[in-house]
């Protein structure tokens, strides 16, 4: 078995030692004579479960108690919707920065319900910064504001949170939560499709303040309605149980490993590596310059001709390191780094850069 270094921007790189552990109960969960996939998801050891993952994510990410924590399904796509369908209960307006595709995608579907202002955008900049936010432009009616904390397709991130007053702060959050130390206080709502930091696609974590429960417009669906989810503990309708399952064991995973702050620490160090060995060199170029606004899960950067880029990402399967194809929207190459990439991929990948740059002068 020969396992590669997965540098997929999602679904992502699990963690071995949760791969491991799923395999090791595969087919007798605890001695319950099944497995996980086969469980009602109103039994015991699927109570027990879902709790767990609550829990231990409520533990992990520091989670008041004011909060719910809702595992849902549809992804953070279905969120876009979600979100304005039971945000909208005043003015039915919300801000947004427009900060690239996802961001994109959240306000166009604002728009079917309510007005959806663009408080700023790097879009004229090819979204390769975060703009600069002015405050005196927030709508003080707001029923949201909305962020995308990390840009997966550009490699953006939002170091700075804006004070938005009393309109809650709505942050997708799908490429960087677990990555990075947020103080979920700051937020009314937290969301995020698993399949990148959290675990398998098919479940999508919603960390939401109480008080912004039970007023989706009549419109909603009931299962878009966060009120349904949160009164039957995310057990409305039967959950993506086997997501939750080892969604639950890399929440396990990050707390042994020293909580999300030992986690970050790592991401930092993996990150520096590789905008180094960009920065240093003359072949490759970081679509995002400036350090300030640059992720450190997903750092895209392009060699100068296509034919190149090609020749890269075929040496580097050789190599074992897949999957470092830019984005289709903007080609180029990109290495995603999340949480369960470790030390020695990345260092891995640096070397190869270097070695490719020797013998492949400009
Ligand atoms: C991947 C991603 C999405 C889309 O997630 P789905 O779960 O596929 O709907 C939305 N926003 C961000 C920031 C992402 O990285």
């Amino acid at each position: 078995m020969a396992r590669v270094f997965n540098f997929s921007a999602g679904p992502a790189m699990l963690p071995e030692p949760v791969l491991k552990k799923a395999a090791e109960e595969m087919l007798d969960y605890k001695g319950s004579g099944m497995s996980v996939m086969e469980m009602s998801h109103r039994s015991k050891p699927f109570e027990e479960i879902i709790n767990g993952a609550e829990a231990t994510l409520r533990e992990i990410m520091g989670i008041p108690d004011t909060y719910y924590v809702l595992f849902l399904q549809g992804g953070a796509s279905m969120q876009f919707a979600m979100v304005p369908l039971n945000l909208f209960k005043n003015s039915k307006k919300a801000d947004f920065v427009n900060t690239g595709t996802w961001s994109k995608k959240a306000i166009s579907e604002a728009k079917k319900y309510g007005t959806a202002n663009v408080v700023a955008s790097s879009e004229d900049k090819k979204f390769a910064e975060i703009p600069v936010l002015d405050p005196a432009k927030f709508s003080k009616d707001a029923d949201f504001f909305h962020i995308t904390t990390n840009n997966t397709i550009e490699g953006t991130t939002i170091r700075e949170l804006p004070d938005t007053g009393a309109v809650p702060l709505v942050a997708d959050m799908s490429s960087n939560i677990l990555g990075e130390q947020y103080d979920v206080a700051k937020f009314g709502l937290i969301y995020a499709g698993a399949q990148k930091n959290i675990g398998p696609a098919g479940v999508t974590v919603v960390i939401i303040k109480k008080d912004l429960v039970g007023s989706a417009l009549p419109i909603t669906p009931t299962m878009l309605d966060y009120k349904i989810h949160a009164e039957n503990g995310s057990l409305y309708n039967t959950p993506p149980c086997y997501a939750i399952y080892i969604s639950k064991l890399v929440f396990e995973w990050i707390k042994a490993e020293g909580g999300v702050k030992a986690i970050e620490a790592r991401n930092k160090e993996k990150a520096a590596m590789l905008y180094n060995a960009i920065d240093n060199s003359k072949l490759y170029k970081a679509p995002v310059a400036n350090p300030k606004f640059r992720s450190i899960m997903n750092v895209p950067f392009a060699l100068p001709t296509e034919a190149l880029d090609e020749k890269f990402l075929a040496e580097a399967k050789k190599l074992g390191l897949t999957t470092l194809k830019g984005h289709r929207s903007v080609g180029g190459c990109r290495a995603s780094i999340y949480n369960a990439m470790p030390v020695e991929g990345v260092k891995k990948l640096v070397e190869f850069m270097k070695n490719f740059e020797i013998n492949n002068k400009v």
